[in-house]
């Protein structure tokens, strides 16, 4: 019997079984995220109206039981794993979305869809931009957890940028409001923002008010190749010297290239085939597409080997398609993949692309990496055979490595997936003692009773020591 047996029947009187789901299929779904770490809740709450959600954790908070808030569990850290099992509070029936046409926001309950959103503000002459590449699955309220970005991250920033108000409780249960729908507001703590990256430790994000922008009317996409890793990123630092603003600018190093020739049976770029590539849109009005347009050209010219241009919207499509391929084609490099969502300051992306080429030679591994280079924010996969021991202490060593490579350059252990399970060995090389500290407080504070979220963040997980689920999701591609 569950230790959590007798406060789930207490939950389900108070909400129903429609609501409170505790037999072993819906216990089992909920029970890992795209880290695919199984750990076994004792019931899956779906919440329908947000009021469920307090009711939830009011009785979790008197029988002490664990609540890990649920979106859609794409998260690639393991932060909706159920680690200390209790409750998974699902809020994917929460998902009303209203467009405010006049004042350009959008109104959303936390378990509606990036897409959704995005559609519907496209509806009303309005965007959207963050853009997580998992926006037909993931939520509001985990893009606002884990802060999430996308590709458009280095021209408009990430979801923190778009995030107007916040609704929803707090982990005792009460329920809280950070902000109204107003551009201003400068009444108290800003507790709004304390939410935004809090991995839903902190908080459950039942609604938002999300600020909209012009939807761009010109969209430009540019291919081009380059000589080796480091030509690439020291030609990208001249393009934003020249002052353009590329709404995307993905890079795929070598290893990237070859996954998703091999993903999508096509060449990347004819005649460049097994170069690194550097993928461009520009957005915004007509006149300034045109005007940054002439600059790309110039600039492609002088740098890349080769660059052509998107003919048509479905000929640009196909080079995003082979842009999302690439990292499911990965496991054919290895069956099990450290992915890290680094950053590094644009003025030592030469000196990273450097220790990553040491890295691969060191460690024996592959080490594909692509990622959003506006915003310095890298995808690095480190791939291994799990069935290998040398290849797995390979890995741990060299994810070790890169990490404190990362801090020591000035960046990031993690841009937009977080902390959760998976990086929770590497906080401490990005906090100091008393950073670390300061964030306990404000967990104890909010969350006297480590109700939400609990073992995840500041306990040592080591993933690569847990076996992960064989298992396909909507999402992974193959
Ligand atoms: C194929 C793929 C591509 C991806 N691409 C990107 C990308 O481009 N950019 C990017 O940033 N991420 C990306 N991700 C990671 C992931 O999609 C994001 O982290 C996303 O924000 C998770 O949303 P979710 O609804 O699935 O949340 P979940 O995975 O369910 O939960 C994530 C975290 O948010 C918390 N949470 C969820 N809902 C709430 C709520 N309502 N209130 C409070 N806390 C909540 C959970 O407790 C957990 O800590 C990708 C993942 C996959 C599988």
């Amino acid at each position: 019997m569950s230790p959590f047996s007798a406060a789930t029947k207490q939950l389900q009187r108070r909400l129903g079984t429609r609501i409170v789901a505790m037999d072993e299929a819906a216990r089992r779904d909920a029970s890992f995220d795209s880290a695919k770490l199984p750990f076994l809740p004792a019931a899956v709450v779906r919440a329908r109206q947000e009021a469920d959600v307090g009711v939830t954790l009011k009785l979790a908070n008197q029988h002490r039981v664990p609540v890990t808030t649920r979106g859609r569990g794409t998260t690639l850290t393991g932060a909706a794993t159920p680690v200390r099992g209790g409750w998974v509070l699902d809020m994917l029936a929460l998902d009303e979305v209203a467009i405010d046409a006049d004042a350009g926001m959008a109104h959303a309950q936390g378990g509606a869809t990036v897409a959704k959103i995005q559609r519907a503000a496209e509806a009303s002459g309005w965007f959207y931009p963050p853009d997580p590449s998992s926006k037909e699955y993931c939520t509001i309220g985990g893009n606002i957890a884990c802060n999430a970005g996308g590709m458009h991250g280095g021209k408009y920033g990430v979801t923190r940028d778009f995030v107007i108000a916040l609704r929803g409780y707090l982990p005792t249960g009460e329920p809280v409001e950070w902000g109204t729908a107003t551009k201003k507001f400068a009444a108290g703590f800003n507790l709004r923002d304390l939410w935004i990256g809090s991995e839903g430790m902190l908080g459950v994000v039942t609604g938002a008010v999300l600020k909209l922008i012009p939807r761009p009317a010109e969209r430009w996409t540019l291919l081009t190749s380059f000589r080796d890793e480091a030509h690439a990123l020291r030609s990208a630092l001249a393009l934003f010297r020249a002052r353009v603003q590329p709404a995307i600018c993905e890079f795929l190093d070598r290893g990237s290239v070859l996954c998703a020739e091999r993903a999508t049976g096509r060449v990347v770029f004819p005649g460049q085939s097994g170069r690194p590539v550097i993928l461009l849109e520009l957005a915004g009005s007509r006149a300034e597409v045109r005007e940054q347009r002439a600059v790309v050209l110039g600039w492609a010219a002088a740098h890349a080997t080769a660059h052509a241009a998107a003919r048509s919207r479905a000929d640009a499509e196909q080079l995003w398609a082979v842009r999302r391929k690439c990292s499911g084609a990965m496991f054919e490099l290895g069956d099990a993949k450290l992915n890290e969502d680094i950053v590094v300051p644009m003025r030592n992306y030469v000196k990273f692309a450097r220790f990553l080429r040491s890295l691969t030679r060191e460690s024996g591994l592959h080490i594909p990496t692509f990622g959003h280079l506006a915003d310095g924010n890298l995808h690095v996969n480190i791939m291994y055979h799990k069935a290998v021991p040398a290849e797995c202490r390979a890995a741990e060593k060299a994810v070790r490595r890169l990490m404190e490579t990362v801090v020591a350059l000035g960046g990031s252990i993690s841009g937009e997936h977080g902390i959760g399970l998976a990086k929770t060995p590497f906080l401490r090389i990005q906090h100091s003692p008393a950073q670390i500290r300061a964030m306990k407080a404000v967990k104890d504070a909010l969350d006297p009773r480590g109700i939400l979220n609990p073992g995840k963040m500041f306990e040592l997980f080591e993933i690569w020591k847990h076996p992960r689920l064989e298992v396909k999701l909507p999402w992974d591609h193959k």
